[in-house]
Formats: structure tokens, sequence, C-alpha cells
């Protein structure tokens, strides 16, 4: 009844359209056909010309929703045209990129398109855009029917299943804090909805999956504080006929470094102070050999002081509540996570507080002893070990030489190493381990009828690029994940737009992208790429990082590589997304990633049963959980080897092999869906809502490849459109209003050569244009009418 008075101005009410018409919609069922008829009449009576157009889809508007509003059904014949509002929510027809999402931003209006691509920027504080209405709204409608919001994207990958009967991938990306788990979320939330999981107690199971695996893998950073510290693909599983039916994930590069040290500002992973706070509630602290006044130094950053607060936050007794609730649901055994996951996690808290002292020996080298034997003999209770060959193992290790085994002694460092190392490894393998246990939870076999292979959707939520002052192995691995990613999206996005070329007879040959390809053999290939001769060089016990970058240098013939001038260990990379310089400090040993055999083989003597199966079995098929050793007999160069007390027949696996491999198996799994982007931008670094700094914004659009698609897009033809839509949008510029002429090649032609425009193609069935040309093409038809 009291529509904004821009209503009456026709250049401005485009803005405000999407906005109007979406209160009207949501809010105002009631009211909703009256607005809807005041609309007509004021747009009738300003544009004239168009008004059969904006009838239609008015009246298409208010049936659909109608529908919607008292069935809730999904709806897929709907073809509603939003062309006007859809032009200022795909930016791919804009200059200025950042301007206009800025602009947007100003408006709570966090979602834009670029051309095929959804941007999302982080609006750091609660949005009214995820009730169920909205849920929805975006049900079955058309793109260009609604604003851009990701329940779209979730839609679009849903419908795209069914339809074309395949599977369909959702790739998230975006730096730390910008909004890529929260997307994820998100799309798990509609998918569920969509699937419509006839089974209630399924669909609470993979809702709950991403609330388990985060509380493992995921900590309060400088950045953020529920920061991702893994690499996650979660794969939704539907029947052909898009019933849900289960959820399997696979898990990337945990960061494993931060149990046993954290960043300054930074904590371990979220799980140890739910446990701490949780057993400390419940009084079960001292069962699990923990001490309330005692903060373990694995929680206790020196930098943040938390000690007392941990026992005491009611936050994280709460969130202890929560996972207990998420293992019971998703169907662990009471058994197996309070007995064994507990007693893991204080394994681990404990051992992290076992000291060494140095103690003086009569031969060269330092021995180590510890200092303080209660918490030795914690430890060992816990892993269900012996305290004594817990303290050997620690404290020595075992070599032949010349045939002879010979027991050496540790110094404190080495022995504060390999605590460290068993630290890192328990938790990485306790990780997998409910990775692998909720996929066997939730695997769909069971649901699926004999000749139903199924489907998915599978949503990838990884880190982003990286570039900080001081860059290691683990951002040369997230950065080669980032390249892999990018490759693949230049290949949709020009595979994509050359078959339509094709399809239409279009002689397109003009694009030209900056293609990584170069980056990714410099890395990738065998045997001369990076991550070979990384490989190669951690086979040599005498390697050290300094000579692992002269090799780098001697071997790679690149111009994306080089080393910079006075940086130690330093090397450079010419990234797609810019340059990085890396330190190879520690290397090496990263990539070999051992945990000594002494350790391995004591621990396999555990009689806590998940404890032996951490470090017996490979989990999984792939031989990912095989355990590393110390180097192995066949590569001693030197006099002596290490000495695996008994034989073991695993695998050497280093974290490069490895990475490569699930690299590889992820994309096999992208490559087998139809694609979809998400691309998540942080506004601001201060994680401050409504501020809006341009400069950062800029930035990550040029990193996460938004800009360059844009550019895609305007070498190329951005705009294809159907013979029919294109006659029924634009016949005014040549024809007479009242009388629509047929949709014909002619027609379009005549069209187009009257507005005396350039550079367009007529396909097979559509008109492909510049999109430059549509803004010219709409401002034409607005100064006709
Ligand atoms: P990333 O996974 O990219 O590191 P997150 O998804 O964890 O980032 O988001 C970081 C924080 O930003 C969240 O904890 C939340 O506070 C905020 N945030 C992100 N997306 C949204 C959203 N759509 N609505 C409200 N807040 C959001
Ligand atoms: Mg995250």
């Amino acid at each position: 009844r009291n529509p904004p008075p821009t209503l009456y101005q026709p250049e401005l009410w485009s803005d405000h359209f999407n906005d109007f018409i979406c209160k009207c919609l949501i809010k105002d069922f009631e009211l909703r056909p009256n607005v809807l008829d005041l609309l007509q009449h004021v747009f009738i009576r300003q544009i004239v010309g168009r008004e059969r157009i904006l009838q239609k889809q008015l009246m298409e508007l208010i049936d659909l929703n109608q529908q919607i509003g008292t069935t809730g059904k999904t709806r897929y014949r709907h073809d509603l045209q939003r062309p006007h509002i859809a032009l200022l929510d795909d930016l791919v027809t804009l200059e200025v990129l950042d301007e206009q999402l800025q602009r947007r931003y100003a408006k709570d209006q966090i979602y834009t398109y670029v051309g095929d691509i959804l941007i999302a920027v982080n609006p750091f504080h609660k949005m009214e855009l995820y009730s169920p209405q909205y849920t929805k709204m975006y049900i079955g409608a058309k793109r260009t029917a609604n604003p851009p919001h990701i329940f779209a994207v979730a839609d679009i990958a849903y419908q795209s299943m069914v339809s074309y009967n395949a599977d369909q991938c959702i790739v998230i990306s975006g730096e730390s804090g910008a909004g890529k788990t929260e997307s994820a979320h998100l799309l798990v939330e509609q998918l569920t909805v969509l699937g419509k999981a006839n089974n209630r107690s399924l669909q609470e199971k993979i809702l709950l999956v991403n609330n388990l695996v985060e509380a493992f893998g995921n900590a309060c950073t400088a950045i953020n504080d529920n920061s991702s510290r893994f690499g996650k693909y979660l794969e939704m599983k539907f029947t052909c006929g898009g019933t849900v039916v289960g959820a399997q994930i696979s898990e990337y590069l945990l960061e494993k470094s931060r149990v046993v040290h954290q960043a300054t500002g930074e904590k371990n992973f979220h799980i140890f102070y739910y446990i701490y706070a949780g057993l400390a509630e419940r009084k079960k602290l001292a069962h699990y050999k923990l001490s309330d006044s005692k903060t373990p130094k694995y929680l206790l950053n020196e930098h943040i002081k938390l000690g007392p607060d941990i026992v005491n936050n009611t936050f994280y007794k709460e969130q202890f509540d929560a996972v207990e609730q998420c293992f019971k649901v998703i169907g662990f055994t009471l058994e197996v996570h309070t007995l064994y996951v507990y007693s893991t996690l204080a394994a681990i808290l404990n051992s992290g507080d076992i000291e060494f002292a140095s103690v003086a020996s009569e031969h060269q080298t330092d021995k180590s002893n510890i200092s303080n034997i209660a918490v030795l003999e914690n430890a060992a209770s816990l892993l269900c070990i012996r305290p004594d060959e817990l303290q050997e193992a620690l404290t020595s290790h075992c070599v032949v030489a010349r045939g002879e085994t010979i027991v050496r002694p540790n110094t404190v460092e080495k022995a504060t190493e390999v605590r460290d190392a068993m630290g890192k490894a328990l938790y990485g393998r306790l990780f997998s381990w409910i990775v692998n246990r909720i996929n066997t939870l939730l695997r769909p076999d069971t649901h699926l009828g004999e000749d139903d292979k199924g489907l998915n959707i599978g949503i990838l939520d990884i880190f982003g690029f990286e570039n900080f002052k001081r860059n290691s192995f683990e951002q040369l691995c997230i950065n080669i994940a980032n390249e892999q990613i990018q490759f693949y999206f230049n290949q949709h996005i020009f595979a994509w737009e050359q078959d339509e070329y094709l399809n239409e007879d279009v002689d397109a040959r003009v694009i030209e992208y900056e293609d990584n390809r170069p980056l990714l053999d410099l890395f990738l290939q065998k045997p001369m790429g990076m991550l070979s001769l990384l490989d190669e060089e951690s086979r040599f016990p005498q390697a050290t990082d300094q000579t692992l970058v002269e090799k780098f240098e001697d071997n790679l013939k690149s111009k994306n590589f080089w080393r910079p001038k006075r940086v130690d260990l330093g090397f450079g990379i010419h990234h797609y997304a810019g340059k990085v310089i890396y330190n190879a400090a520690g290397f090496l040993s990263k990539n070999r990633d051992t945990l000594p055999a002494d350790i391995v083989l004591l621990l396999r003597s555990s009689e806590n049963q998940l404890i032996r199966k951490l470090v017996t079995h490979p989990l999984t098929k792939t031989g990912k959980h095989t355990c590393v050793l110390c180097v192995q007999g066949d590569t001693g160069t030197g006099e002596t080897t290490h000495h695996p007390r008994e034989s073991t027949n695993m695998r050497t696996q280093t974290v490069a092999s490895y990475f490569r491999y699930s690299l590889m198996d992820l994309l096999s799994k992208m490559v087998a869906g139809q694609p979809h982007f998400v691309r998540c931008i942080k506004p601001n670094n201060d994680r401050q809502a409504s501020k809006f700094d341009r400069e950062k914004v800029l930035v990550q659009l040029r990193y996460t490849g938004v800009l360059e698609t844009a550019k895609i897009r305007r070498q190329g033809y951005s705009h294809r459109i159907l013979y029919t839509n294109f006659v029924n949008r634009y016949y005014i510029l040549a024809f007479h209003a009242h009388k629509e002429p047929e949709a014909s090649p002619e027609t379009c032609a005549a069209i187009l050569e009257k507005t005396k425009l350039e550079n367009w193609v007529l396909g097979k069935t559509k008109v492909f244009l510049k999109y430059y040309h549509v803004e010219t093409l709409n401002l034409m038809v607005r100064q006709t009418i």
C-alpha cells in the first residue's frame, strides 16, 4: 500500500524492485496480490511498451508463490524471467566489480552472481536470509527468479543432479574467515531439505557430521575463532530419484602440528578444551589422569594464559555435551567413544607434559632422562603400555650398525621431538579414524536399491590460497591444491563456453586465458616436479633443507621458479594468484613425518584396541594410514640405519606422496561431477559487520580468479539468449510495439542491425552477445518507450 517513492522513478526502480518484491513475497502473503496490482499499475504507466512482459512476469510470480505458499512443493516448470533484476544481480556485465559489490554489501545484499559463480561476501553478522521462508523460496525456482543466494546454488545443483542424472560438485573457495564453512553448512542444510530425507534420523545425522568433525578439526586462530584446520570434501548421497540416503567425508591436510604448538594468540583443536572442561564438570578428570589445577602444556599457549578459565568455561562444557550428543546420534557406541577416544586424547595431553632432562654421559652424545616419572606413568597407563618401555622409546632409539643392533640415547631435543611426533601422529590418526567411522555409519548402501547406484553432490571446503610473511611446507601444499582447483575451474569455464560455441556453430577462438598448466607441471610432474624432487631428497638420510633447495634450483627449469637473493633456504614461486616466497626450513622433516619405529612398535603392543588399530592397520584401502617408519634399510646410504625391532611390512609414505594421491583422488571425484562455484570474500580483516575494505576485496577477487572470469566472460559472448527471448525483449527497437514479430534469426538480425551494434553472432538457436551489448540494448529500450 505504501510502495517506496522510488517506484515512481523508473531509473531507480530496479535497485528497489528486488528488495521490495522479496518483502512482499515473504512478509506479506495477504497483501501480496494488492502490492503486485499496484506495481503493475505503476509500471504500466511508466514503462509503456513493456507492460505485457511485466504483466506476464508478475502473474507468474504470484502464481509461483501462491503455489509454494500453499504446498511448499518443488516445481520446475516455472520459467520466471527477471531480466532487469538479473542484470544487476549478475556482475558479469559490470566493469567495476568491487565497487558494485560494495554498493550491494551496504544494502546487505551479500550474494551476487558473476556469470555462473556465486560471490558471497561475509556479512559478519546474523542475516535474516536463512529462515524457512527462504528455504521454500529457493526450491525449484529459476536462478533469475530470486535474488542471488547460497540456497539457489544448492537448488541448481540438486535440480541438475535429478534432471540430468549426473553427479554434482560445489567448490567453495576463499581465504580463512571468508565464510566457506558457513556456506558449506548452509548448502548441506538446504540439500537435506531438497533431498526430502524421509528418514528424519538420517537427516539429523548428516547435519551433525559437520559439527562433530569440526570439533576435532577446527581451532581458534588469529583470523577466525572457528577456523577449519583441514580440507573437507563432503559428499551427500542420493537415490536416482533424489532422496538423500547418506553422506561420506574425505579430509585433507589436517594441521597436526597444532596439537603440540600454537602460534601467538592461537589455540589447540577445539576438542581438547571441550573434553578438559567437560570431564571437569563430570568430576572425571582424575579418571583420565588430568588435574584441574594443572592445565596440560599442550593447552597452555604461553601467550594466552587460559589455565583455570578452561575448566570453568561453560561454553566448552556445553560443546562437550554437544559432541557426545553427535557421537550418540551418528551411531558411535558408548564404550568406543568414551573409553577409547577420550583416553587417547587424555594420553596425548599427558604425554605433552612429559619433561626431559639432560644427563652427562661418558660418551660424546648427550643422554636424556625423564624428570617427571609420575606423568610418564599417567601417559603410559592411558596408552595401555608399560611406562618403562615408553621411557625407553622416548629417550633412546635402536640402530643397526654392521649387523648389530645398538641402542643409542636421545638428546633432550631429540626426545622432545619424538614425544611431539607421537602426539601429532596419534591425533592425526584418531581424526582419520573418526572420519572413517562416520563414513561407515553414514554409508548409503543399505538405503539404495539393487539397481540404483545413486547420485551425489560433493561440497568442497578447502583452505584458500595462502601468502604469509613466512611460508612453509604447509603453505606449499595448500597453494598447490589451489593451483589444481584453479586449473579445474579454468577447464570448466572454458570447456563449457567452448562447448556452447561448438553446439551453436559459432566461431569464437578469440578467448585467451592464463593457463596454469605449467605451474601444475612444475609441482606434480614425475620425476622432475617439485614434489618428486622433495621425495627423492627425503630418502637420503644426509640430505638437508639446503641440499633440497639446491636440488630444486638445479632441476626446476621454469620461469615460475626462482631463488631470491639473500634469503637463506628461500625459493619463490609465481602462482596464478601471485608471487610467494617459501622458506624450505623443515621441509624434509615435515615431508618425512616420521614416527620412530620404536614408538610404532610399542604402541602396537597397547592393550587399548583403538591405539593398536591407529598404528597397525591401514584404515583405508588407499594405504593412507600406513605408518611412516624411520628411514628404511634399502635407502641407507649412511653407516647406520634405524632398525625396526621386528619386521614391519608397512610402506614408507611421505606427506608429499600422500598429498599427491589425495589431490588426484579429490580431482577424480570433482571431475566426475558438474561443477558449481562459490567464491567467499572477506570484506575486512577486523571481522566487522558493514565494513568494506575495497583494496582487500580487490586482492581477493584477483586471487580467486573472479576478475579473470569476468574478463573471460567479456572476451567471450557472456550473453547467449534464445531467439524467442531476444525477440520478446527487444523487438520494439525495430518493430511496432503492438505486434510482436516471429522469433526467427532474421528478426533478430533485423533488430541488431537497426541498433548498429557490432560483434554479435547468431548461433543455431541463440543470439550471442557481448556483455556490453545487453546494457546498450536495455538502455535503448528505455529510451524508446
Ligand atoms: P572460513 O571457513 O572461510 O574460514 P567461516 O565459514 O568459519 O570461514 O566464517 C568465519 C566467520 O564469519 C563465522 O564464524 C561467522 O561468524 C561469520 N560468517 C561467515 N558466513 C556468514 C554468514 N553467511 N552469515 C553470518 N555470519 C557469517
Ligand atoms: Mg572453514
